[in-house]
């Protein structure tokens, strides 16, 4: 049953060719699901070999080795408040109307050290930061120690009316790591607080994946650079901007090469030229079955073609395929269809490049605040803002829903994610998922 099943879905895919090219028909699946789109292309896809770098150039990159402590952290026990070293013993008992007076017998700022005694009458007066007394083992916070004589400093004498107990107010020697402890692990994200570890713990560089180049190649007849006025006929290349951005924000670094209009042999020539130059090529436009669509036939032709339509709106046509061994992903030219498809598979690519191990955005439920009628089977993603409020998450998809659009992407938070299946409507109330646009992958919610 199952196997007539999968021969038939087979049967369906393979069936689905859509064009044809010097009458060769292209044997690639239609429509797969936005899972397997993902999985195929990270499956074609690997690490980038390592590079070492500073350390503040490590904020959010991946570590690529083993990192240890050169040394014991912390590199003794150290008072962690101002106040005074004691044995808890001698002021054992100690109550507002018995105390135990001690006299200050020696002072330790941070950076100094004090290696002598303590006798049972005394104590010494320390800062937070420096090394505990040998002779002591707890620290009582000067705010709770009165002032008999002189000003709490050395020579004076000091009243404590409540006990201590050992190990009061102290940071033990290695209480974070020990001298030869593996601190970061191959495979850890490093984030801001991390760099301040990688730095107490003597490591200054640290082996990372190198971040993959991208060329980033808008294709259309009808484009003009941003920084000129669009004649009739004529759109500023939008795409190519926010796809470079959206390739920073993966880690990667972008380079927009010239506009290449809807020619099958000048793409051709701009995208095999860009494979051999950087790690990924991005181009948009072009990739659906139109008469001026080439993008799909030049990748079957130059390289191996492996995917042309995944089941989303916006969005359906998203070509992958390999040239010269370089990964080529054809997004769709509708801005839209464009940022979602890169974030949504060329995004997870770029960043299994650089050695992460997270692939997807964060999901939160949502109430819908307007409804929402699905009039497509495929699986939808919609522009939306998240909101608040006391019984939870909800959610307004914006008025303008247009694939053509990048204004309701930057005013909106999230995607409401309206999945495969018959046309329905959503109503208002009812409980939808969210994709969250600005959360790194790794944050799990
Ligand atoms: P296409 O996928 O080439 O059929 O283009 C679909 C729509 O997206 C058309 O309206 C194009 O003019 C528009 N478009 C294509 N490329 C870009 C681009 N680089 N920037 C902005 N809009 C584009
Ligand atoms: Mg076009």
């Amino acid at each position: 049953m199952l196997c007539i099943a999968s021969v038939a879905l087979l049967w369906h895919n393979i069936l689905c060719l859509k064009y044809c090219r010097k009458g060769i028909v292209l044997a690639v699946p239609e429509l797969i699901s936005l899972e397997d789109a993902r999985e195929l292309v990270l499956a074609h896809v690997e690490a980038m070999d390592v590079e070492e770098v500073g350390i503040l150039d490590m904020i959010g990159r991946v570590a690529a080795e083993d990192l240890k402590s050169d040394i014991d952290i912390a590199p003794f026990a150290h008072s962690a408040m101002d106040g005074f070293a004691v044995r808890a013993l001698q002021v054992e008992g100690a109550a507002p109307d018995s105390p135990v007076e001690l006299d200050v017998i020696a002072e330790v700022p941070a950076g100094a050290w004090y290696g002598g005694e303590i006798g049972d009458g005394e104590c010494v007066r320390i800062m937070t930061g420096a090394p505990l007394p040998e002779a002591a083992d707890a620290v009582v916070k000067y705010e709770i120690v009165d002032v008999v004589s002189g000003d709490g400093r050395e020579g004076s004498r000091v009243a404590f009316a409540k006990p201590a107990t050992a190990g009061d107010n102290i940071r033990s020697a290695g209480e974070e790591a020990k001298a030869g402890e593996v601190i970061v692990h191959a495979g850890e994200v490093v984030h801001s607080a991390g760099i301040g570890f990688l730095a107490g713990c003597g490591v200054t560089r640290c082996k990372t994946h190198r971040r993959p180049t991208v060329a980033i190649i808008a294709t259309g007849s009808e484009l003009v650079e941003p920084t000129e006025v669009p004649t009739q006929g004529k759109i500023r290349n939008s795409n190519s901007y926010a796809l470079a951005a959206c390739a920073v924000d993966a880690g990667a670094v972008p380079t927009v090469l010239p506009i290449s209009p809807d020619d099958f042999e000048g793409l051709r020539a701009a995208v095999v030229a860009a494979t051999a130059d950087y790690d990924f090529v991005v181009t948009s436009g072009g990739a659906a079955n139109g008469d001026y669509d080439f993008i799909k036939k030049v990748v079957d032709d130059a390289g191996e073609l492996l995917m042309s339509t995944v089941n989303m709106r916006p969005g359906k046509a998203q070509t992958f395929g390999i040239v010269n061994g370089t990964p080529v992903f054809g997004l769709p030219g509708n801005p839209a269809a464009a940022y979602l498809g890169f974030e949504m598979i060329v995004r997870p690519a770029l960043r299994k490049m650089q050695g992460y191990s997270h692939f997807e955005r964060p999901t939160v439920k949502a109430r819908l605040t307007e409804l929402q009628k699905k009039k497509d089977p495929r699986r939808i993603f919609n522009r939306a803002t998240l909101s608040k409020d006391d019984a939870g998450y909800l959610v307004t998809p914006a008025k303008n829903q247009s694939s053509g659009l990048f204004g309701p992407i930057q005013k909106a938070n999230c995607f409401v994610v309206l999945p495969e299946g018959e046309a329905r409507t959503y109503e208002v109330g009812e409980f939808v998922d969210c994709v969250l646009l600005d959360i790194p992958e790794e944050v799990l919610l």
